[in-house]
């Protein structure tokens, strides 16, 4: 079954198109067909398609054109997709795209599990942009968009990024205000990268072969946001994200925890509105807000490496010491876990920022192998710390595509999702 992954942002859609099966997923030989992304959505748009061969090498097509918004850029995708010049393999008309899978940010207490698309999933999906204003809308176009391209009778999944952590604790859950806040407006802690963290650990008792109750792992990601989950018994316990994607470890531009006071202190010190203080904890801090360079960690690293940069180096600092921070407090709230695994853009790719944050925990039985985790970056997966530890490091890197290819899959099929 072919299968459109779409993720629509603000101003830009990734897509990837999956080819899976029961067969597939057994033997984890889903084919990815396509992939690609329009950015600048409204304006002159950028779009960036690769189809890939059999051999696994790509080809690309590049150009930049006008797509006054995300139905139009949904239906650039789709056209070329089915086009001669993608030339994908037993794909030609819209009727070769099986379903189409969202991932969609919020499901709020209600959506707990990826599910088909229907209006009443639509409204609900809508009600839950109180939740996510900055996510919701985006991926709610990706919905309406594809209803309009396929028409009415297209077949869509939901994928939602909280639904993982819905088995969170109340103790967990609950922020210490007001219980009648929780009862009344929902506030509470959702968690966010559900897609990724359920990989995680789906790939690391696949690799080391766990049944799902005896996985007690702490899966940390790090890409632009950033978030840490306590996974106990293969399931969320805690989670750094809370009702937004705002808090717990610092991340590319935002603060992640902060004292609450200071919303208060900053609108009076420096006469923000409201809107003006969100827009600074979540555009202008993190990585940005400290080094006042850049919210790109690559960048920051050479920065800090090659020009001795102090506000570059105390970004980096500030950034894995909060981790490390995390890292001791979820072991004590999972009574102990046998690895943390690092994912995302960072936790892919950066062995310095690993190393930072692995630094001086030996006491906990988490020894680093300096050449595995030298060597464990661009796409590689394994183990990074040295045999024996009894704390080990891991490195997977995230594949919610794949997840919400397979999830799609099954909801069309009708099928039993996994726990
Ligand atoms: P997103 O969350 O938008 O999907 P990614 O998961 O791709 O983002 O992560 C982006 C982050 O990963 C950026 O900060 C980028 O600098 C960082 N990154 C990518 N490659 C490296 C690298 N080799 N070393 C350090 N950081 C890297």
């Amino acid at each position: 079954m072919n299968i459109l992954v779409l993720n629509c942002g603000s101003s830009s859609v990734k897509f990837q198109l999956i080819n899976t099966d029961q067969q597939l997923i057994e033997l984890n030989t889903d084919k990815r067909l396509a992939h690609g992304v329009i950015e600048r959505i409204g304006g002159p748009a950028l779009v960036h398609f690769s189809v890939v061969n059999a051999d696994g090498s790509s080809r690309s097509h590049r150009e930049a054109v006008p797509l006054r918004d995300h139905s139009a850029a949904i239906e650039k995708i789709v056209q070329w997709i089915i086009s001669q010049e993608a030339n994908i393999p037993g794909i030609s008309s819209y009727a070769d795209i099986a379903a189409v899978g969202h991932r969609v940010v919020h499901g709020g207490e209600e959506l707990t599990s990826s599910m088909m698309i229907t209006d009443s999933v639509i409204k609900q999906i809508e009600d839950c942009i109180d939740l996510a204003p900055l996510h919701n809308p985006q991926n709610l176009k990706g919905i309406y968009a594809i209803k309009k391209v396929f028409g009415g009778t297209a077949k869509q999944v939901a994928v939602f990024d909280t639904a993982f952590h819905h088995t969170l604790p109340d103790y967990a859950y609950l922020y210490a205000i007001p219980y009648q806040f929780y009862r009344r407006h929902k506030i509470r802690r959702y968690g966010f990268h559900g897609v990724s963290h359920r990989y995680v650990q789906y790939r690391y008792r696949t690799l080391v072969g766990l049944e799902r109750e005896n996985v007690n792992v702490i899966s940390i990601h790090l890409g632009n946001g950033c978030s840490i989950c306590a996974i106990k018994a293969g399931h969320s316990l805690d989670t750094s994200m809370g009702m937004t994607p705002l808090e717990g470890l610092v991340m590319g531009t935002r603060s992640g925890d902060i004292d609450p006071a200071i919303l208060e202190h900053l609108s009076h010190k420096e006469g923000y509105s409201q809107a003006e203080v969100q827009s600074v904890l979540n555009k202008q801090s993190g990585l940005l807000g400290i080094s006042g360079l850049t919210n790109d960690m690559r960048e920051l690293i050479a920065e800090a490496v090659e020009n001795d940069d102090r506000r570059a180096k105390l970004a980096i600092d500030v950034f894995a010491y909060r981790i490390k921070k995390y890292i001791g407090a979820y072991l004590a709230a999972m009574n102990g876990a046998s690895a943390v695994i690092f994912t995302g853009g960072i936790g892919e790719n950066s062995d310095f920022v690993r190393e930072k944050i692995a630094h001086g925990l030996e006491w906990l039985g988490l020894h680093l192998d300096y050449d595995r985790n030298a060597a464990t970056i661009r796409g590689k997966e394994g183990k990074i710390s040295q045999d024996g530890s009894r704390l080990e490091a891991w490195v997977i890197p995230t594949n919610e595509e794949l997840m919400i290819a397979r999830d799609t899959f099954r909801c069309v099929m009708g099928l039993e999702l996994p726990r």
